[in-house]
């Protein structure tokens, strides 16, 4: 068992943070030996429960659950900052490229290298991620993820169709491929397996019903694509499926709607696509820094409660801009205020950081429900997943951090003013890393 003192951020179940100015969190091994949250409280209260336990003091930091991303893809990680007009300009000019090179396995694995330790870098501690359409390009980051001990969800993607050579798979060997890769890796240590069509336009319907089939053979295992991204592209998949109602809908025609579904951006929707998000128990990943980069639109959160259906903040990286949570959380708000083309509204600080992490792990459905693991929180029974937070790391954040009156004011502050400077370090399964900063 160890454990820390320092302020600690969770949350309860109502999205609302739980803060403890002076509090202590205790790790030690679950019944399966898997590292988590065994006691969180006020340091007064329970440091005599745990008699003769080493307790490292943080003074002036705060331990808050590791970061969670909904939706981001590993091999555009050199694609970040690309200039181009628009989505399908972007793709064409950028990201086939780039991921044309991933069928080798050693550039796959320095890319998913490189991709890991940033993300751990900016406290993400569990990525739902795309790698491309070659297989070498999963081992690669499985393994790599697997090295790292992570909670990490990525899978082949699927783009039988309007794919340039290179990146272009062939039906039925992409069905395959993608059954033999759930089997060799999804439920290996904390790893799991999603089923990747990159978007519905660029499969074939074989290909869709092929992915659909296996999505209900599977059913433990995820699902991720693109939806209702820009209006090009939602023309373009209506004109390909113009029997399903809406574009979102082409996805529960072809079985792809359900729980463990994360579909990114959703922004053009109707009450109807809205509903059928609820029904089906899917998520959007709500990708704000990559919506305004490319001017695809704002996502509409009113909507989102109204109707009620789950969702969480992805970077998207990289039509994303910034791997950093605090950038994201930043962009959320900016979208949230946005009143031009659905209702404005002000994420409350709490809010934001909620969507980033307690709300995206249950967007994943991994926040305890039926035995399922319990991430992106910081309550008892939860992996330990974490990061140490400087809410002095730069000159301004210190002054302003330090007129904090509220938790509000604080969150907010480091929303605003933060980056990869605030995570002074990063655990994962209770350990820090990288292993020579601990201490
Ligand atoms: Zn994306």
């Amino acid at each position: 068992m160890k454990a820390y003192r320092a302020a600690i951020l969770r949350f309860a179940d109502d999205r609302t943070a739980l803060y403890e100015e002076d509090g202590l969190l205790v790790i030690g091994p679950d019944a399966q030996g898997q590292p988590v949250v065994r006691a969180v409280g006020p340091y007064r209260e329970l440091v005599d429960r745990f008699p003769g336990l080493s307790i490292t003091h943080f003074p002036g930091r705060i331990l808050a659950p590791g970061f969670v991303d909904l939706h981001i893809h590993c091999p555009q990680t050199d694609v970040i900052g690309s200039p181009a007009e628009g989505l399908l300009p972007w793709l064409e000019n950028y990201t086939f490229p780039h991921e044309s090179r991933f069928h080798d396995g050693e550039y796959a694995t320095e890319v998913a290298s490189f991709f890991l330790d940033e993300l751990l870098r900016h406290g993400v501690t569990t990525a739902l991620a795309f790698a491309t359409s070659h297989p070498s390009s999963v081992d690669a980051l499985f393994q790599q993820a697997q090295q790292r001990r992570l909670r990490f969800i990525t899978g082949k993607v699927l783009q039988d169709r309007f794919s340039p050579d290179g990146v272009r798979d062939q039906t039925e060997q992409s069905l395959i491929d993608t059954e033999a890769l759930i089997q060799r890796w999804h439920g290996v240590d904390r790893l799991g397996y999603a089923i990747t069509p990159r978007f519905a336009p660029t499969s074939t319907p074989e290909q869709l019903h092929g992915a659909g089939e296996l999505a209900a053979r599977y059913p433990q295992v995820w699902v991720q694509s693109h939806v209702a991204e820009n209006l090009a592209e939602i023309a373009w998949a209506r004109e390909l499926f113009p029997q399903s109602r809406s574009y979102l809908a082409t996805y529960a025609d072809f079985g792809l709607m359900r729980d463990r579904s994360v579909y990114a951006h959703c922004i053009h929707f109707d009450d109807d696509d809205r509903a059928l998000m609820r029904e089906t128990g899917a998520a959007a990943a709500v990708s704000p820094t990559s919506n305004l980069f490319l001017g695809s639109g704002f996502f509409d959160y009113q909507g989102a409660d109204r109707v009620g259906y789950r969702y969480g903040l992805a970077s998207d990286v990289g039509g994303g801009t910034s791997f950093s949570p605090f950038h994201t959380m930043l962009a959320a708000y900016y979208v949230g205020r946005e009143g031009q083309t659905k209702p404005g509204l002000s994420l409350s600080p709490q809010h934001l950081w909620w969507q980033h992490t307690a709300g995206a792990a249950a967007a994943l459905g991994l926040a305890g429900e039926q035995g399922a693991p319990s991430i992106g929180n910081l309550n008892p029974g939860c992996e330990a997943d974490f990061v140490l937070l400087n809410p002095q790391a730069t000159p301004l954040l210190a002054r302003k951090t330090a007129q904090a009156r509220n938790l509000d004011e604080l969150l907010f502050s480091l929303i605003v003013l933060g980056d990869d400077r605030v995570i002074e370090r990063t655990a994962v399964a209770g350990q820090w890393w990288p292993a020579q900063a601990a201490g």
